[in-house]
């Protein structure tokens, strides 16, 4: 947030994939923070216990590389505001749209 880089984050547990880009410098996107809150537990879920679909992490994996080759090169629209979600069994996506929380500890006191 202080440096206001842009973090294109994923995960891959089972055969659920999830992928987005978080970038501050566009007023309206949310920081990681607002849907993620440093101070909320969550249920502590890894892929070492619960394993993974081997090539997902291969598709989720390629797709960052793609949205940070996008963003170095000032290409195209990021995911920035959207989380995109994989189900591997059927192969869908599904895009959730997301907005900044007002009361986010790390970026409610941006402009
Ligand atoms: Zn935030």
């Amino acid at each position: 947030m202080t440096h206001r880089k842009p973090l294109v984050s994923g995960a891959a547990i089972g055969f659920d994939g999830q992928i987005s880009v978080y970038d501050v410098r566009g007023e309206a996107n949310p920081c990681y923070a607002c849907l993620f809150p440093p101070e909320a537990t969550f249920e502590e879920v890894r892929c070492a216990t619960m394993g993974v679909f081997a090539p997902l992490v291969g598709i989720i994996g390629t797709m960052q590389a793609a949205e940070a080759l996008k963003l170095l090169a000032g290409v195209g629209t990021s995911l920035a505001g959207r989380l995109q979600m994989l189900d591997a069994r059927t192969m869908e996506w599904n895009e959730i749209r997301m907005q900044r929380a007002a009361a986010c500890p790390v970026c409610a006191s941006r402009r």
